[in-house]
């Protein structure tokens, strides 16, 4: 039986884990990524550690202390702890279940609180309506950022790319992402700070450099032991001895620099998407029963555990903390817990196939959501 993964670095191949493990990276790979996002996205770049420490510099560099930010009622973890380190107060944004951004329609209930600025995240490669974004951030005065962690190559509906729209945009190259190299973030200003921000320089500690190197490794050879049912068990043990780090739980941290490696293969990741032809947007599905629809997608071969969100904000043992505002924003509670989402690198026939399985258990009959491309 063929198997198909979220999670555990699927979209690595045997090629590709080995270059992963052992590229090098020089000084000189850092400046060149700096250098080809700066004229890209049009500003000054910094490298950083992953995508929250990008987006809290970006955030520091122009809101101040005790502001009020707009973000996504359906996102990760990640974009909650950047707002926090920034010592933003975060107003979370009730979604459209089509496209799992922003619901326009509820936005003047957003204004009482205040907001100086919105954080657009193009959830899962889905575009904003970015017309109506800007007209909006016009009228109220507020700044917009861009969190790139889902949405590098995608173009709005007026043709302009993301992360060139804003007045800062940070990227994420962690597990899962459009760029993908386990760890590590970049962010470019686009416009002049306010406050100035020292660019992260401290070496990345020995541990966490060595848990990206080998991550592809580590998940290649637990994707293997999934066929005797190890797998799962293996990847447990791997967390629970820290060899592994799950994404969400990469420390959050202004001062240290991307390792140079990553800086190596994020460039080389950002010149080959121009070349491909491939849509970077994730398929998404509303499903009833979705333990049942798990559990026959697992039966055919496709695994899931690393379902990406199960909660509003993921993941879920975050959850919690958060103090969510689930009374105004039943639209992300529901999909959170109807929401299925299929990687980019399902090929056709892959996602035909799973496809079978989930149509009888569509909250829609006909949903082809996410459709986009
Ligand atoms: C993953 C993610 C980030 C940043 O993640 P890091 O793990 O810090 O690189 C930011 N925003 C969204 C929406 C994400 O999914």
């Amino acid at each position: 039986m063929r198997q198909y993964f979220l999670g555990m670095a699927a979209e690595y191949n045997f090629r590709r884990i080995l270059k992963h493990t052992f590229a090098r990276g020089r000084e000189i790979d850092c400046s060149r990524l700096r250098q080809f996002l700066a004229s890209k996205y049009g500003g000054e770049t910094m490298l950083c550690k992953n995508g929250r420490s990008a987006l809290a510099l970006a955030l520091k560099a122009y809101f101040e202390p005790g502001d009020a930010v707009i973000i996504n009622g359906f996102t990760c973890y990640a974009v909650y702890e950047a707002v926090k380190a920034a010592k933003l107060i975060p107003i979370f944004a009730d979604i459209s279940k089509d496209d799992l951004n922003f619901e326009m329609k509820k936005f003047d209930t957003l204004l009482p609180k205040k907001p100086k600025g919105i954080i657009v995240q193009n959830s899962l490669g889905n575009p904003v309506d970015i017309v109506a974004i800007e007209k909006l951030t016009k009228k109220y005065d507020l700044m917009l950022i861009e969190d790139m962690a889902h949405c590098v190559g995608v173009k709005y509906s007026d043709g302009r790319e993301c992360g060139t729209v804003g007045i800062a945009a940070a990227f994420s190259f962690g597990k899962d992402k459009v760029i993908d190299t386990i760890s590590g973030g970049a962010v470019t200003f686009r416009v002049p700070v306010k406050h100035r921000i020292e660019a992260p320089n401290v070496t990345p500690k020995k541990s966490d450099h060595l848990r990206a190197r080998f991550y592809p490794l580590f998940g290649g050879i637990c994707r293997g032991l999934t066929q005797i049912h190890l797998g799962g068990l293996l990847m447990r043990f791997l967390v629970a001895i820290h060899w592994v780090e799950k994404s969400a739980d990469n420390r959050l941290d202004l001062k240290r620099r991307i390792s140079k490696f990553e800086a190596k293969l994020a460039l080389e990741q950002f010149k080959a998407l121009g070349r491909a032809d491939e849509s970077p947007i994730r398929r998404f599905y509303l499903v009833n029963n979705r333990e049942e629809v798990l559990k026959q997608l697992a039966y055919a071969g496709y695994h899931f555990d690393g379902l990406w969100y199960k909660q509003p904000v993921s993941p879920e043992r975050y959850y919690k903390k958060i103090h969510f505002p689930e009374e105004t924003c039943p639209n992300s509670v529901y999909v959170a817990k109807h929401i299925i989402n299929f990687p980019n690198y399902y090929s056709k026939s892959d996602l035909e196939s799973a496809m079978r399985i989930i149509k009888p258990f569509l909250v829609e009959e006909d949903q082809w959501v996410g459709k986009t491309s």
